[in-house]
């Protein structure tokens, strides 16, 4: 890092950096642009960036690049950094680990701190029946091993997904997953025995959960046998794919209909988990209980960290040695995870992601009421987006989306697309973000929807 940078900015992050948005040189900067040539010469084209400026900082509300600009973060780096990014309990209990000691492979000799997580995320989970949890390092390895432990529970091979899901870029993730641009072009062929059903999605189709429901359910029985399915897998409010909320009774009948038919229920809470929604687990706003739950994201406060959790009979049916990996649970993140679960409830960020919820939709309906362009506001707690259409004929509009995108990051707001058609901007702030700057992040994300054209 450069002089002049450490000179103007903190470098630990956390709750020391000053909780505005400042711009002070063009976006991206000429520090950034260094790097990004660096960048261009060493990593492939296939990672891409949403925006090209470097991070050299970050904490609460706000990400400071190498040269000093500091924007209002509404991304959370995809919903990880819940509690903030460097956020003070996750750094101390970080540090701790770190001094004792930094791997051992749970599966060589076992450690306290794996242990203490399972028993939290068995307790914190939807239902209070006996569970288990296995850790791995990301959202897609949480799924897959969901999956596997689905699949030796019932001794069936079939998966139900849905439509516009995402379940993560491994191989079996990737079948799951539904769109082709970017995350399936090229990299065929697919792990067989994925079978996809229409989604609930009340802006585009109109109707009811119980409707929905049943039309993805008459599809499977009808497609693979309801005998067949090992497990059905969905995302309790849809992320990559557009932060799409099902009507009401569109999970509780898909429930209902996996319990009656020895069906392995499992929730893909990998974007929706720990407080995002406004509940610990999306799941709850309809009472879904889930057999099994996959989650990842914002469990460690931005260390890699994931996990299954569910019912114990279902959860120990892979024999000794079936489930594990090297770094799955490292110790490091596992207290990391501890931090951040504390920190969810002694801050009450599930009270906290509430309130911002209902910033967010006020504010983007009351936008929504004046722009035609805006067809739909929708999403619950800090997870909200707003679907941008041609006012005249209703369709998706992606290049409007990107104008507004581009637009909010010239800002200094830090905002992500997503959306089968890549027509919906989608606000994820981290949940310790301060409430003014959340205030101020919204006033010019209306200016800039407002210039765009
Ligand atoms: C991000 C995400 C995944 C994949 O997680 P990774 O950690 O990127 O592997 C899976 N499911 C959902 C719903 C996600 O949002």
């Amino acid at each position: 890092m450069s002089a002049t940078v450490t000179a103007r900015v903190s470098t630990t992050g956390g709750p020391t950096l000053p909780q505005e948005r400042r711009l002070v040189t063009e976006i991206p900067g000429p520090r950034s642009r260094e790097l990004a040539a660096r960048r261009s010469a060493a990593v492939p084209a296939g990672v891409s960036v949403t925006m090209p400026v470097f991070a050299a900082a970050a904490g609460g509300g706000v990400l400071v690049d190498v040269d000093g600009n500091s924007f209002i973060d509404l991304g959370s780096g995809i919903a990880v950094t819940s509690v903030g990014n460097s956020a003070p309990a996750v750094v101390d209990a970080v540090r701790d680990q770190v001094g004792r000691f930094t791997h051992t492979c749970f599966m060589i000799t076992p450690y306290e701190g794996y242990v203490a997580v399972a028993e939290a995320l068995n307790a914190i989970t939807p239902g209070d029946h006996e569970k288990r949890s296995a850790l791995f390092n990301s959202g897609a390895e949480a799924v897959e091993n969901a999956v596997k432990i689905a699949r030796s529970h019932t001794g069936r091979q079939a998966v139900a997904v849905f439509d516009h899901a995402y379940h993560g870029r491994t191989s079996l993730t990737m079948a799951m997953t539904a769109k082709n641009m970017p995350y399936k072009e090229g990299f065929g062929p697919f792990s067989p025995e994925v079978h996809r059903a229409p989604m609930s999605y009340p802006f585009l189709d109109g109707l009811d959960g119980p409707a929905a429901a049943g039309r993805a359910i008459e599809i499977l029985d009808r497609q693979v046998g309801a005998h067949n399915l090992a497990a059905l897998v969905i995302e309790p409010i849809q992320g990559e794919g557009g932060f799409i909320v099902p009507a009401p009774g569109f999970l509780p009948a898909l429930r209902d209909w996996t319990r009656a038919n020895g069906i392995v229920f499992v929730a893909d809470e990998v974007q929706t988990g720990f407080a995002r929604t406004g509940a610990m687990f999306a799941c709850e706003h309809e009472d879904v209980v889930p057999d099994l739950i996959a989650t990842a994201k914002g469990i460690a406060g931005g260390l890699p960290l994931a996990a299954v959790t569910g019912t114990a009979e279902i959860m120990d049916a892979p024999h000794a040695g079936g489930l594990g990996g090297t770094y799955g649970g490292n110790p490091i993140a596992c207290a990391a995870a501890l931090a951040t679960l504390r920190t969810i409830r002694d801050d009450d960020l599930v009270g906290r992601a509430r309130a911002i919820g209902e910033m967010l939709l006020d504010r983007l309906r009351a936008l929504q009421a004046t722009d035609p362009r805006i067809g739909d506001v929708r999403g619950r707690g800090a997870m909200v987006a707003v679907e941008v259409v041609d006012p005249a004929t209703g369709g998706p509009d992606a290049a409007t989306t990107k104008a507004i995108a581009a637009g909010a990051h010239a800002a200094g707001l830090i905002v992500l697309t997503c959306g089968s058609h890549g027509n919906v901007l989608r606000l994820l702030p981290p949940l310790a973000i301060p409430q003014p700057l959340l205030a101020e992040a919204l006033d010019v994300l209306a200016d800039v929807v407002a210039t765009t054209r």
